[in-house]
Protein backbone atom coordinates (compact mmCIF):
# COMPACT_ATOMS: atom_id res chain seq x y z
CA UNK A 1 0.00 0.00 0.00
CA UNK A 2 2.59 2.31 1.03
CA UNK A 3 4.82 1.07 -1.87
CA UNK A 4 1.81 2.13 -4.07
CA UNK A 5 1.22 5.49 -2.75
CA UNK A 6 5.09 6.20 -3.45
CA UNK A 7 4.59 5.10 -6.72
CA UNK A 8 1.98 7.35 -7.39
CA UNK A 9 3.88 10.44 -6.06
CA UNK A 10 6.49 9.82 -8.19
CA UNK A 11 4.22 9.70 -11.10
CA UNK A 12 2.85 12.89 -10.28
CA UNK A 13 6.22 14.43 -10.16
CA UNK A 14 7.24 13.01 -13.33
CA UNK A 15 4.03 14.71 -14.49
CA UNK A 16 4.78 17.59 -13.32
CA UNK A 17 7.86 18.06 -14.74
CA UNK A 18 6.96 17.00 -17.86
CA UNK A 19 4.54 19.80 -17.96
CA UNK A 20 7.04 22.17 -16.51
CA UNK A 21 9.29 21.45 -19.42
CA UNK A 22 6.64 21.68 -22.02
CA UNK A 23 5.74 25.18 -20.63
CA UNK A 24 9.37 26.50 -20.97
CA UNK A 25 9.58 25.31 -24.06
CA UNK A 26 6.50 26.95 -24.73
CA UNK A 27 7.94 30.51 -23.33
CA UNK A 28 11.33 29.84 -24.62
CA UNK A 29 9.32 29.44 -28.19
CA UNK A 30 7.46 32.37 -27.99
CA UNK A 31 10.93 34.16 -26.92
CA UNK A 32 12.60 33.34 -29.52
CA UNK A 33 9.91 33.95 -32.03
CA UNK A 34 9.76 37.79 -29.93
CA UNK A 35 13.77 37.76 -30.35
CA UNK A 36 13.52 37.49 -34.03
CA UNK A 37 10.25 40.19 -34.60
CA UNK A 38 12.67 42.52 -32.25
CA UNK A 39 15.72 41.86 -34.39
CA UNK A 40 13.41 42.26 -37.55
CA UNK A 41 12.66 45.26 -36.76
CA UNK A 42 15.84 46.75 -35.45
CA UNK A 43 17.45 45.90 -38.87
CA UNK A 44 13.95 47.80 -40.73
CA UNK A 45 15.81 51.15 -40.84
CA UNK A 46 18.97 49.42 -42.35
CA UNK A 47 16.95 47.49 -44.84
CA UNK A 48 15.32 51.35 -45.86
CA UNK A 49 18.69 52.50 -46.06
CA UNK A 50 19.67 49.41 -48.33
CA UNK A 51 16.70 49.55 -50.66
CA UNK A 52 17.43 53.12 -50.86
CA UNK A 53 21.17 52.46 -51.88
CA UNK A 54 20.10 49.88 -54.25
CA UNK A 55 17.04 52.02 -55.79
CA UNK A 56 20.22 55.23 -55.95
CA UNK A 57 22.51 53.04 -57.60
CA UNK A 58 19.37 51.62 -60.06
CA UNK A 59 18.60 55.00 -60.93
CA UNK A 60 22.64 55.87 -61.49
CA UNK A 61 22.81 52.91 -63.91
CA UNK A 62 19.26 53.68 -65.74
CA UNK A 63 21.18 57.78 -65.85
CA UNK A 64 24.44 56.03 -67.33
CA UNK A 65 22.86 53.85 -69.39
CA UNK A 66 20.55 57.30 -70.99
CA UNK A 67 23.59 59.07 -71.18
CA UNK A 68 25.75 55.97 -73.11
CA UNK A 69 22.60 56.17 -75.75
CA UNK A 70 23.29 59.99 -76.23
CA UNK A 71 26.89 59.38 -76.61
CA UNK A 72 25.73 56.53 -79.15
CA UNK A 73 23.72 58.72 -80.76
CA UNK A 74 26.01 61.85 -81.22
CA UNK A 75 27.78 59.05 -82.50
CA UNK A 76 25.15 58.03 -85.18
CA UNK A 77 24.85 61.64 -85.77
CA UNK A 78 28.58 62.52 -86.31
CA UNK A 79 28.54 59.37 -88.54
CA UNK A 80 25.61 60.37 -90.55
CA UNK A 81 26.75 64.07 -91.03
CA UNK A 82 29.93 62.19 -92.38
CA UNK A 83 27.37 60.47 -95.17
CA UNK A 84 25.82 62.95 -95.52
CA UNK A 85 29.05 64.62 -96.69
CA UNK A 86 29.44 61.71 -98.14
CA UNK A 87 26.57 61.66 -100.14
CA UNK A 88 26.64 65.67 -100.48
CA UNK A 89 30.06 64.94 -102.81
CA UNK A 90 28.26 62.00 -104.63
CA UNK A 91 25.66 64.54 -105.45
CA UNK A 92 28.34 66.71 -106.85
CA UNK A 93 29.81 64.04 -108.89
CA UNK A 94 26.09 63.27 -110.22
CA UNK A 95 25.37 67.31 -110.72
CA UNK A 96 28.81 67.13 -113.06
CA UNK A 97 27.66 63.76 -114.46
CA UNK A 98 24.36 65.45 -115.49
CA UNK A 99 26.05 68.45 -116.97
CA UNK A 100 27.96 66.30 -118.85
CA UNK A 101 25.02 65.28 -119.87
CA UNK A 102 23.60 68.45 -120.22
CA UNK A 103 22.86 70.19 -123.41
CA UNK A 104 25.96 71.53 -124.91
CA UNK A 105 24.27 74.72 -126.93
CA UNK A 106 23.15 77.83 -124.49
CA UNK A 107 20.30 79.71 -125.46
CA UNK A 108 20.02 83.52 -123.76
CA UNK A 109 16.42 84.33 -123.67
CA UNK A 110 16.41 88.40 -123.98
CA UNK A 111 13.85 90.53 -122.85
CA UNK A 112 13.69 94.14 -123.80
CA UNK A 113 11.18 97.06 -123.11
CA UNK A 114 9.80 95.79 -120.23
CA UNK A 115 8.39 95.24 -117.57
CA UNK A 116 4.76 95.88 -118.81
CA UNK A 117 1.78 96.03 -116.82
CA UNK A 118 0.07 94.20 -118.92
CA UNK A 119 2.10 91.58 -119.83
CA UNK A 120 5.51 90.63 -118.20
CA UNK A 121 3.51 88.53 -115.22
CA UNK A 122 2.69 86.53 -118.03
CA UNK A 123 5.80 86.35 -119.19
CA UNK A 124 7.24 85.23 -116.26
CA UNK A 125 4.29 82.76 -115.10
CA UNK A 126 4.97 80.78 -118.25
CA UNK A 127 9.29 80.79 -117.40
CA UNK A 128 8.33 79.94 -113.43
CA UNK A 129 6.12 77.12 -114.74
CA UNK A 130 8.62 76.11 -117.57
CA UNK A 131 11.60 76.57 -114.85
CA UNK A 132 13.12 78.58 -117.13
CA UNK A 133 15.63 82.02 -116.12
CA UNK A 134 15.77 84.74 -118.57
CA UNK A 135 17.58 88.06 -118.94
CA UNK A 136 15.48 91.35 -118.79
CA UNK A 137 16.67 94.40 -120.08
CA UNK A 138 14.43 96.85 -118.93
CA UNK A 139 13.35 100.60 -118.89
CA UNK A 140 13.78 102.50 -116.34
CA UNK A 141 10.27 104.44 -117.07
CA UNK A 142 8.75 101.80 -116.97
CA UNK A 143 10.07 100.04 -113.79
CA UNK A 144 9.31 102.80 -112.01
CA UNK A 145 5.99 102.48 -113.52
CA UNK A 146 5.44 99.00 -112.11
CA UNK A 147 7.64 98.43 -109.60
CA UNK A 148 6.30 95.28 -108.17
CA UNK A 149 6.70 93.19 -111.71
CA UNK A 150 10.65 94.62 -112.00
CA UNK A 151 10.38 93.25 -108.17
CA UNK A 152 9.10 90.15 -109.18
CA UNK A 153 11.79 89.52 -112.23
CA UNK A 154 14.87 89.88 -109.81
CA UNK A 155 12.97 87.76 -106.79
CA UNK A 156 12.59 85.02 -109.30
CA UNK A 157 15.63 84.43 -110.23
CA UNK A 158 16.08 85.71 -113.83
CA UNK A 159 18.79 88.70 -115.01
CA UNK A 160 18.20 92.03 -114.98
CA UNK A 161 20.14 94.75 -117.59
CA UNK A 162 20.21 98.42 -118.50
CA UNK A 163 18.13 99.12 -121.54
CA UNK A 164 17.56 103.12 -120.89
CA UNK A 165 15.48 105.36 -119.32
CA UNK A 166 13.24 106.57 -122.47
CA UNK A 167 12.82 104.67 -125.03
CA UNK A 168 13.97 107.73 -127.42
CA UNK A 169 16.34 107.13 -129.88
CA UNK A 170 17.01 111.02 -131.01
CA UNK A 171 17.54 112.10 -127.10
CA UNK A 172 19.82 109.08 -126.31
CA UNK A 173 22.27 109.01 -129.01
CA UNK A 174 22.23 112.92 -129.11
CA UNK A 175 25.77 113.05 -127.22
CA UNK A 176 27.25 110.41 -125.11
CA UNK A 177 26.41 112.44 -122.11
CA UNK A 178 22.93 112.58 -123.07
CA UNK A 179 23.24 108.60 -123.38
CA UNK A 180 25.05 108.78 -120.05
CA UNK A 181 22.49 110.50 -118.31
CA UNK A 182 19.48 108.34 -119.95
CA UNK A 183 21.76 105.19 -118.18
CA UNK A 184 22.97 106.24 -114.90
CA UNK A 185 19.09 107.43 -114.58
CA UNK A 186 17.83 103.78 -115.39
CA UNK A 187 20.28 102.24 -113.80
CA UNK A 188 19.68 104.18 -110.31
CA UNK A 189 15.77 103.50 -110.55
CA UNK A 190 16.72 99.18 -111.00
CA UNK A 191 19.21 99.48 -107.99
CA UNK A 192 16.24 101.57 -106.02
CA UNK A 193 13.22 99.33 -106.60
CA UNK A 194 14.83 96.20 -107.10
CA UNK A 195 18.17 96.16 -105.24
CA UNK A 196 19.86 95.21 -108.36
CA UNK A 197 23.00 96.86 -109.00
CA UNK A 198 23.75 95.49 -112.84
CA UNK A 199 26.87 95.87 -115.10
CA UNK A 200 24.96 94.46 -118.35
CA UNK A 201 22.98 96.54 -120.73
CA UNK A 202 21.64 96.45 -124.39
CA UNK A 203 21.76 99.51 -126.85
CA UNK A 204 18.61 100.77 -127.62
CA UNK A 205 18.14 99.46 -131.51
CA UNK A 206 21.35 97.52 -130.78
CA UNK A 207 24.81 98.94 -130.65
CA UNK A 208 24.72 99.17 -134.43
CA UNK A 209 21.57 101.85 -135.51
CA UNK A 210 20.57 104.15 -137.62
CA UNK A 211 20.61 106.86 -135.07
CA UNK A 212 23.86 106.42 -132.90
CA UNK A 213 26.19 106.53 -136.10
CA UNK A 214 28.25 109.59 -134.96
CA UNK A 215 28.34 109.01 -131.28
CA UNK A 216 28.64 105.09 -131.16
CA UNK A 217 32.38 104.41 -130.70
CA UNK A 218 32.47 107.13 -127.96
CA UNK A 219 29.24 105.86 -126.02
CA UNK A 220 30.99 102.19 -125.87
CA UNK A 221 34.39 103.40 -125.11
CA UNK A 222 32.79 105.31 -122.00
CA UNK A 223 30.38 102.30 -120.91
CA UNK A 224 33.47 100.43 -121.06
CA UNK A 225 35.65 102.23 -119.14
CA UNK A 226 32.56 102.28 -116.51
CA UNK A 227 32.46 98.78 -116.23
CA UNK A 228 29.52 98.01 -118.20
CA UNK A 229 29.07 94.98 -120.86
CA UNK A 230 26.72 95.33 -123.66
CA UNK A 231 24.53 92.44 -125.28
CA UNK A 232 23.43 92.54 -129.21
CA UNK A 233 21.51 89.45 -130.19
CA UNK A 234 22.13 86.98 -132.60
CA UNK A 235 18.87 85.64 -133.15
CA UNK A 236 15.06 87.26 -132.72
CA UNK A 237 11.42 86.50 -132.51
CA UNK A 238 10.78 89.64 -134.79
CA UNK A 239 8.05 90.50 -132.24
CA UNK A 240 8.72 94.10 -132.24
CA UNK A 241 8.91 94.97 -135.90
CA UNK A 242 5.15 95.85 -137.43
CA UNK A 243 2.20 94.11 -137.63
CA UNK A 244 0.58 91.70 -135.42
CA UNK A 245 2.16 87.92 -135.63
CA UNK A 246 0.82 84.72 -134.43
CA UNK A 247 2.52 83.08 -131.70
CA UNK A 248 3.70 80.44 -134.35
CA UNK A 249 4.98 82.83 -136.65
CA UNK A 250 7.19 83.71 -133.32
CA UNK A 251 8.35 80.56 -132.85
CA UNK A 252 9.55 79.33 -136.32
CA UNK A 253 11.36 83.18 -136.63
CA UNK A 254 13.22 82.25 -133.35
CA UNK A 255 14.00 78.80 -134.95
CA UNK A 256 15.23 80.35 -138.47
CA UNK A 257 17.17 82.94 -136.98
CA UNK A 258 18.80 80.60 -134.23
CA UNK A 259 20.03 78.79 -137.56
CA UNK A 260 21.14 75.98 -134.70
CA UNK A 261 23.95 77.56 -133.32
CA UNK A 262 25.91 76.87 -130.30
CA UNK A 263 25.35 79.83 -128.30
CA UNK A 264 22.13 81.89 -129.04
CA UNK A 265 21.10 85.20 -127.80
CA UNK A 266 17.38 85.72 -128.17
CA UNK A 267 15.92 88.82 -128.63
CA UNK A 268 12.07 88.95 -127.74
CA UNK A 269 9.77 91.71 -125.96
CA UNK A 270 7.96 90.91 -122.60
CA UNK A 271 5.45 93.56 -123.34
CA UNK A 272 4.05 91.78 -126.68
CA UNK A 273 1.12 89.66 -126.09
CA UNK A 274 1.98 87.35 -128.80
CA UNK A 275 5.53 86.50 -126.74
CA UNK A 276 3.63 85.56 -124.10
CA UNK A 277 1.47 83.19 -125.72
CA UNK A 278 4.14 82.19 -128.01
CA UNK A 279 6.54 81.49 -124.82
CA UNK A 280 5.74 77.79 -124.15
CA UNK A 281 6.18 76.61 -127.38
CA UNK A 282 9.40 78.86 -127.91
CA UNK A 283 10.88 76.77 -125.27
CA UNK A 284 9.95 73.36 -126.52
CA UNK A 285 11.31 74.50 -129.83
CA UNK A 286 14.77 74.23 -128.22
CA UNK A 287 14.94 71.01 -126.54
CA UNK A 288 19.14 70.72 -127.30
CA UNK A 289 19.35 73.70 -125.95
CA UNK A 290 20.05 74.26 -122.09
CA UNK A 291 18.31 77.67 -120.88
CA UNK A 292 20.84 79.87 -118.81
CA UNK A 293 20.54 83.97 -117.66
CA UNK A 294 23.43 86.51 -119.40
CA UNK A 295 26.29 87.30 -116.10
CA UNK A 296 29.24 89.08 -116.84
CA UNK A 297 31.36 86.13 -117.69
CA UNK A 298 29.36 85.32 -120.28
CA UNK A 299 31.57 86.39 -123.68
CA UNK A 300 29.59 88.90 -125.22
CA UNK A 301 27.72 88.70 -128.53
CA UNK A 302 28.30 92.22 -130.38
CA UNK A 303 27.44 92.95 -134.18
ZN1 LIG B 1 14.06 98.52 -127.07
Amino acid sequence: MRRKEKHEERRKEEIKGFLMAAIWGILLGIAVVFAAMAMRVAAAPQRVQQEEQEQKEQEQSIQQEAEEEQKQEAEVLIFSQGTEEKSESEEQKQEEKQKDRQPKKVLYLTFDDGPSAENTDKVLDVLKEKNVKATFFVIGEYVRKNPETAKRIAKEGHAIGIHCDVHDYSLLYRSVDSYIEDFEKASETVYQVTGVRTRLFRFPGGSVNAYNKGVREDIIAEMEKRGYIYFDWNASLEDASGGEKTPEELVRNAVDTALGRKKVVLLAHDRVEATALALEALIEAFPDYRMEVLTVDVEPVQF
